[in-house]
């Protein structure tokens, strides 16, 4: 990493001295890679975004999972099939996921185009989230809506892989340009699921809350997350990283993803005698 960007990064993590000895060895970790700067077609080159350092974002009193709300919901849109969605959540999230029946929405007024260039079917993403507002389970912590209908969040946009908000515990994210992909659907859920803990896009690794323009955008970020943002996810939900890290390793391993398998051992090995 480059002096001044690493000096960036450093200070978005914060002061981690006090934090637990097997947390502050994932912390400080020469896996994670720094994020190269965009190319003109990237994400940051067309949404400047300064970044949410781990202070700011507590700062920003996200929601946090309590005794009362503590559970993901995953509501797909329609039928089809999860592979083992439901299992990644779980271990990247360390908290209970629950998904229910499918809902049609047909019958929703949501707001659909044809895409202007291609002709495709859109939905609009605030009408779902509206409508998934009003979807909300009471133990809810969040609810991410799955469909395999192509999404657009403003008549001025091409489209959008998904969109989540930072405070009313809605998101939703589409299937249809990631149809039986399901790495590629591991990584939106964790990405939209995280904007639903107040984590921003990540400027300063190579991280899954990097923001995303194109499939070749996405597919070059990690499923992981980076250090600043692991750290918001932990201090959000508590759980012990070590234990987190073999959780998904072994959900990585059974979906058949080598390489983050591979990461996460590696990382764990290098942790467990800290
Ligand atoms: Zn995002
Ligand atoms: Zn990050």
């Amino acid at each position: 990493m480059k002096p001044l960007a690493f000096a960036v990064a450093l200070a978005a993590l914060g002061d981690t001295h006090a934090l637990p000895p097997a947390l502050q060895c994932a912390l400080n970790s020469a896996a994670f890679e720094a994020l190269p700067p965009p190319g003109p077609n990237d994400w940051l080159a067309n949404h400047p975004e300064k970044g949410q350092t781990f202070d700011e974002f507590v700062r920003s009193q996200p929601n946090r999972p309590t005794a009362q709300r503590r559970t993901i919901y995953l509501q797909p849109l329609g039928t089809f099939e999860l592979g083992p969605l439901k299992e990644f959540t779980e271990a990247f999230f360390m908290m209970p996921v629950v998904v229910r029946a499918p809902l049609d929405l047909t019958s929703a007024k949501i707001t659909s185009r044809k895409n202007p260039y291609s002709g495709q079917q859109q939905l609009l993403t605030t009408d779902i989230l509206a409508f998934l507002r009003r979807q909300l389970p009471s133990d809810a912590f969040c609810m991410l809506g799955i469909t395999m209908i192509d999404l657009y969040p403003d008549p001025s946009w091409n489209f959008v892989f998904g969109q989540a908000t930072l405070r009313d515990r809605v998101g939703v994210y589409s299937f249809a340009r990631y149809e039986g992909q399901m790495r590629r659907n591991c990584k939106v859920v964790a990405h939209e699921t995280s904007h639903m803990f107040g984590i921003e896009h990540c400027i300063y690794f190579r991280c899954v809350l990097n923001g995303s323009n194109h499939l070749a955008e996405s597919d070059a970020r990690p499923m992981h997350l980076c250090p600043v943002d692991l750290r918001k996810l932990q201090w959000s939900v508590g759980f012990d990283v070590l234990e987190r890290y073999r959780r998904l390793r072994d959900v990585c391993r059974h979906a058949g993803f080598a390489d983050e398998a591979q990461w996460y051992e590696r990382e764990i090995e290098r942790c467990a005698k800290s």
